[in-house]
C-alpha cells in the first residue's frame, strides 16, 4: 500500500518534471527561434532617418516612407537629397516587383490587396493625390497591407506635369501633402505618369535626386491600359511571353494598373502571380534601392 502511493507520487512526479521540461524547452525554442527572427527579418515600414542614411537596406519587400515633408525637411534643415545608393540585386535570385499605377478606388484596389493577401504577396501602388484623397479608407489599407505606396502625381495631367521639374515637384508635394494627412508618413518613390521617355531630361532626374526622390519605370507591361481594351487572357499572355524570352530581366518590374475600370487587371492577377512564382521569382516592392528597370 505505502510502495503503491509511492509509486504514484513517482509516477506524477516524472510526468510532471516531463511535462515541465518538455514545455521549457519548447519555450525556449520558440524564444530562439523568436530572437534569431527578430535579428533576420525585420518586418514593417523603413522610416528613412533625418540625414537619409538608412536606405541602405537588405530586405526587398519593406517598403520606405519619411515622416516629413520635403517643406518640413528643408524647415527644419535635413538632408534632402536622395544618396547614392547600391541597387538590390543579389546574385542568382529572381525578383518581381508588381507594380499598380493611378490608383486607389474602390472596387479594383481593394479587390487587388484581397488577392496579394491571400498569395502572401507584396505589391506597389503608384496613387494619385486626387483619388487618394477620394479614398482615404483605401489608401490606409494599402499601408496597412504592408504594400508600398509610391507619388504619381496629383492628377496625371502631362501637359501641367511636364512643363519643367518645378511643376512636376509642384504636384509631388500635392500628393506628398495629402498622403501624409492620411497616413502620417509620405513616400520617396515616384512614378512619371507615362513613363519617363519623352517626359524627362536631364533637369527632371537631378531634380528629383535633388529633393529626395527616386523614379522607377517598368521593364514588364501587362498592357492592361492598351487602347484595344484587351482582356485578362490578354495580360497573362504578355507577362507569359516576356518571362519565358531569354532576355527576361532578374529584377522584373510590372506595371499594371488598379484604378477603375481595370476589372479585367484584378482577374489576371492570380495567374500572374503563379506564372512569375513558376518562373522562380520572388516579390519585393520597390524602394530607392531597388534597381532601375532597364
Ligand atoms: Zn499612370
Amino acid at each position: 500500500m505505502r510502495f503503491g502511493t509511492m509509486g504514484i507520487l513517482l509516477l506524477a512526479g516524472a510526468l510532471l518534471s516531463g511535462g515541465c521540461g518538455t514545455t521549457s524547452s519548447t519555450q525556449e525554442a520558440s524564444a530562439g527561434d523568436d530572437a534569431q527572427e527578430a535579428a533576420q527579418v525585420q518586418t514593417g515600414p523603413v522610416i528613412v532617418d533625418d540625414n537619409m542614411s538608412n536606405l541602405q537596406l537588405d530586405q526587398p519587400d519593406r517598403p520606405v516612407y519619411d515622416s516629413y515633408l520635403r517643406q518640413e525637411r528643408h524647415d527644419k534643415g535635413l538632408a534632402m537629397a536622395m544618396p547614392d545608393l547600391t541597387p538590390y540585386k543579389p546574385e542568382g535570385e529572381k525578383i518581381a516587383y508588381l507594380t499598380f499605377d493611378d490608383g486607389p478606388d474602390d472596387v479594383n484596389t481593394p479587390a487587388i490587396l484581397a488577392i496579394l493577401k491571400e498569395n502572401g504577396v507584396k505589391a506597389t501602388f503608384y496613387l494619385l493625390g486626387k483619388s487618394a484623397k477620394a479614398y482615404p479608407d483605401v489608401v490606409k489599407q494599402i499601408y496597412e497591407s504592408g504594400c508600398a505606396i509610391g507619388n504619381h502625381s496629383y492628377d496625371h495631367n502631362y501637359g501641367r506635369l511636364y512643363q519643367n521639374p518645378a511643376a512636376y515637384l509642384k504636384e509631388m508635394d500635392e500628393t506628398d501633402a495629402i498622403l501624409k494627412s492620411i497616413l502620417g508618413v509620405r513616400p520617396l518613390i515616384t512614378r512619371a505618369p507615362g513613363g519617363v521617355v519623352g517626359h524627362f531630361n536631364k533637369h527632371y532626374w537631378d531634380a528629383l535626386k535633388k529633393h529626395g526622390y527616386v523614379e522607377h519605370d517598368w521593364n514588364i507591361s501587362s498592357a492592361d491600359a492598351a487602347p484595344n481594351h484587351p482582356v485578362a487572357k490578354d495580360f497573362i499572355d504578355n507577362i507569359q511571353s516576356q518571362v519565358d524570352s531569354a532576355k527576361a530581366p532578374s529584377s522584373a518590374i510590372i506595371l499594371m494598373h488598379s484604378s477603375s475600370g481595370h476589372e479585367e487587371t484584378v482577374k489576371a492577377l492570380p495567374e500572374i502571380i503563379r506564372i512569375l512564382r513558376e518562373h522562380g521569382y520572388t516579390f519585393g516592392v520597390i524602394t530607392p534601392m531597388t534597381p532601375q528597370p532597364w
